[in-house]
């Protein structure tokens, strides 16, 4: 992309912790690198974009997140290609994402410049903590904040604009075992579900803590009406092959609109493959199961860009899926996603941006 004229004001590290970095012994989102961008708002306008040592902030405690919740992320990753190129996959569908989610929580939208240049600025400065082993990557976190420091139930005037990285590992270790969520909910039409706010992870801990003492390591949504058809996985959209097509949720008000989805329903119809985009009910679903039309289920995000799903429960009945070494689309589509994000495929839709 084009230069930037985004004049961003840069405090190196006197003390870096790369001495201490292991890369080959990395869990998701425990490390950060060295730096850290930042960028304000306020009077009407983005300002001081800056990338600074990574550390501690000082918050007033009448902060308005805290107390409103006006906050919001994105999740997205770069890596180190074999040439040594640094790669980040689609990054302008999340700074649009971002703006999203922005309208929908009364919140200042980041420009696209803030964005896609604090992102390019902060991995070049942070380059050496990219990792190069073949299943870790550099996860970026972008995340906006309310810093207006007054307690009324009004929208902020001033925000924060943030992007930390963190190197991390894999996310799931092992295929997933989830149980359909008949009694929570994670989004109902005309909520908050289609913007990624720290809202909608907090409305899901209860549950997925549940589930986890109940032995699952995942939820699939249902619909906060009649919990009658299949939402999300968890924090990922949830697709199936079923008597051959691949079938997932249409985008609503209550799904996130990803894009590992719309990258993988892109590719599976380049691939020839009829796609499916309609509601499930939780009946159909398990009347596949039962009758073995369903070839495969996983869930697809940023983190894991494919997680295979073996088990699904519904209301109590476990239904056991044929193993991931059967499943073709599924493993097919991670491996060409996962070579296409490291360089080592052409990129045919021009989705890679070079750092
Ligand atoms: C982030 C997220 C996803 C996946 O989006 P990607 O852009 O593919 O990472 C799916 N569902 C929810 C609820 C999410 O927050």
């Amino acid at each position: 992309m084009s230069n930037s004229s985004l004049d961003i004001q840069i405090q190196k590290t006197t003390n870096s912790r790369l001495k201490d970095f292991d890369q080959n012994n990395l869990k998701f989102g425990h490390t950060f690198s060295d730096h850290m961008f930042i960028a304000d708002f306020s009077e009407g306008k983005w300002h001081s974009p800056r990338i600074v040592p990574f550390g501690d902030m000082l918050m007033s405690p009448a902060n308005s997140m805290i107390h409103y919740g006006q906050s919001i992320f994105e999740g997205l990753k770069a890596f180190k290609a074999q040439n040594g190129d640094t790669l980040v996959f689609r990054p302008d569908m999340n700074a649009k994402r971002m703006q999203l989610s922005a309208r929908r929580m009364c919140m200042a939208e980041v420009p696209t410049e803030y964005f896609i240049e604090g992102i390019r600025e902060l991995l070049r400065i942070d380059e050496q903590w990219i990792p190069d082993t073949p299943s870790s990557s550099m996860y970026i976190r972008p995340f906006e904040f309310a810093s207006d420091n007054f307690l009324g139930v009004h929208p902020s005037d001033s925000y924060r604009f943030m992007i930390i990285l963190s190197p991390s590992g894999t996310y799931y270790r092992k295929d997933v075992k989830v149980k359909v969520e008949r009694e929570f909910t994670r989004a109902t039409k005309g909520g908050v579900g289609e913007a990624k706010t720290a809202a909608n992870y907090a409305a899901s801990l209860y549950p997925t803590k549940l589930a986890h003492e109940q032995g699952f390591d995942q939820l699939i949504w249902t619909d906060g009406k009649e919990h009658k058809f299949i939402e999300e996985s968890g924090t990922m959209n949830f697709m199936a092959i079923m008597d051959g097509k691949l079938v997932t949720s249409p985008l609503t008000s209550t799904i996130l609109a990803g894009v590992t989805r719309d990258s993988i329903l892109n590719i599976a119809r380049d691939w020839g493959m009829q796609v499916d985009e309609r509601p499930v009910a939780v009946s159909e679903l398990k009347a596949a199961m039962q009758e073995n039309r369903i070839q495969e289920a996983f869930g697809v995000g940023t983190a894991a860009t494919v997680a295979h799903i073996s088990d699904i429960s519904i209301d109590g009945e476990n239904f056991t899926l044929p193993g991931a070494e059967n499943r073709e689309f599924s493993v097919k589509v991670k491996k060409y996603m996962d070579d296409l994000k490291r360089g080592r495929i052409e990129d045919e839709r021009n989705w890679i941006f070079k750092v």
